[in-house]
């Protein structure tokens, strides 16, 4: 079946469903690969022929040489993105890349304070990786922060540095007691470097893929239509642009609609694309990314969670260890109250349904199909997070297929026991299941 553009692609659950694979492979497709939201603390695996290409900063559409725009609701951490594109550009894949100025950079003190507040918080940790991302938002938000546009004015740079690290240094040790070696010296030098090395990207993203989606025709000038006959009378160009926007985190890591605290700093949920790429609402088809059972990382609430042998059989056969951070993953049972929450959310027009293969060599698969907190039920995630950490899944059972299904590539050549477990979250949700994944190799997909 054909999907529709513009797309946005979002996880149903709480990351890492595989995200990285289903953009590599739309990004075919696409013109545009568009990332907005979140930093370096999400992390994608994408695998061509056998190698495996962890991405963290830059948009999976990477692979095909697509044009790659990081939108301002994201974070960049210069030294990793500079890694990446080096990494990419050495093995002669061309690197097509647009950066917002308005695009927060996470700074030095941002990881410090990150790391001396976990420690503070001891138990109550909310598990960051101590990557300062929440810092950095932290700043954005109170007017506090350092955008990409700063780093390449050495001037303003400099200013906003002699305004903001003697505040933070004085939190670092006086708050914290922690100790710094950081100075403002040593952090000018490093990244106005990172600067003068990123400068060739920047330009304005929420333009550009405003008027790739053809709605602002005020945004063409008189001048540029008579120049270009391919406009049309309002200026529009004649053929839209494919663009495809590449959600990071899983819904369940929002930062509202999450399990708060537990979740980033961010909106993870479709509608959040308008702001975060500044762009002015329309229809953008989303397609939600579901993991054939559920994980976690990190501390919160998670009713499925599995803690016996059959959650270790699912952690080994799915390789489930993060990307970033290599911790062990928390697995369970697929949660359709999470899917009815993240499909209300982010209004799933398709779903890809992943990792299907992991659960091959299980007799029994159990799905949660609502929570009870006593006799009352819950259908969706309860708002109140009290609730939802006393929230008991009640589970149907389906019999396993015991076959091994990575080499498939029609649904009907699926065992009859997948295709029951499939057609179930399908009736449940009420969302077409569009692609089935069977292993990580672009190969390993099942167009429905
Ligand atoms: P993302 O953050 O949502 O992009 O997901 P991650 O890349 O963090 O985690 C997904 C992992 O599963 C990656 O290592 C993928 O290569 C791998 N993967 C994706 N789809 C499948 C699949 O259908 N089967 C298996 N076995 N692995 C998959
Ligand atoms: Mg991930």
């Amino acid at each position: 079946m054909k999907i529709k553009f513009p797309l946005v692609v979002i996880g149903a659950q709480w990351g890492d469903e595989g995200k990285g694979k289903i953009i590599d492979i739309f990004s075919q497709q696409a013109d545009y690969v568009v990332r907005f939201n979140g930093g370096n603390n999400a992390g994608h695996t994408v695998v061509v022929d056998g190698e495996k290409f962890p991405l963290s900063l830059l948009p999976s559409g990477v692979l095909q040489e697509k044009h790659l725009c990081i939108a301002q609701g994201a974070v960049i951490e210069p030294s990793i993105l500079l890694k990446e594109i080096d990494f990419f550009e050495k093995r002669g894949t061309k690197v097509k890349l647009t950066i917002d100025p308005r695009v927060h950079v996470v700074m030095p003190y941002h990881k410090e304070l990150d790391r001396a507040t976990e420690v503070w918080k001891g138990k109550k940790a909310t598990g960051s990786l101590h990557l300062g991302i929440g810092y950095c938002y932290e700043d954005k938000n109170n007017r506090f922060g350092v955008r990409f546009e700063d780093l390449i004015n050495p001037k303003l740079f400099k200013e906003k540095l002699e305004m903001f690290f003697p505040l933070k240094k004085r939190q670092i040790e006086l708050v914290f007691g922690q100790k710094t070696n950081l100075t403002i010296e040593k952090i000018y030098k490093e990244y106005i470097d990172y600067g003068k090395k990123l400068k060739k990207y920047l330009g304005d993203v929420s333009l550009l893929i405003q008027n790739e989606l053809n709605s602002h025709a005020e945004l063409v000038s008189a001048s540029d239509f008579t120049k270009n006959r391919s406009r049309n009378k309002f200026g529009m160009t004649n053929k839209n642009k494919k663009v495809l926007f590449e959600g990071a985190h899983g819904t369940f890591l929002d930062g509202v609609f999450g399990t708060y605290p537990y979740t980033t700093a961010v909106y993870t949920i479709s509608g959040s694309v308008f702001p975060y790429v500044g762009i002015s609402p329309r229809k953008i088809y989303s397609l939600g990314v579901v993991k054939a059972y559920t994980t976690r990382v990190g501390n919160g609430p998670f009713p499925t969670e599995l803690f016996d042998k059959t959650g270790e059989e699912i952690r080994k056969n799915g390789g489930e260890f993060g990307t970033v951070s290599k911790r062990p993953r928390r697995c369970g049972w697929l949660d359709l109250c999470l899917l009815r929450t993240a499909k209300r959310l982010s209004g799933f027009d398709y779903i890809a349904l992943t990792k299907l293969d992991v659960l091959s060599n299980l007799s029994s698969i159990k799905v949660c199909t609502h929570y009870l907190i006593g006799s009352r039920k819950y259908q969706e995630v309860p708002s109140l997070m009290t609730e939802f950490s006393k929230c008991k899944p009640v589970l149907v059972e389906f019999k396993g297929w015991k076959k091994d299904i990575s080499q498939v590539n029609k649904f009907q050549d699926l065992p009859g026991e997948a295709k029951i477990y499939i057609k179930f979250i399908e009736k449940k949700l009420q969302v077409p299941i569009y692609y089935i994944f069977v292993g990580p190799e672009r190969s390993q997909t099942i167009y429905c």
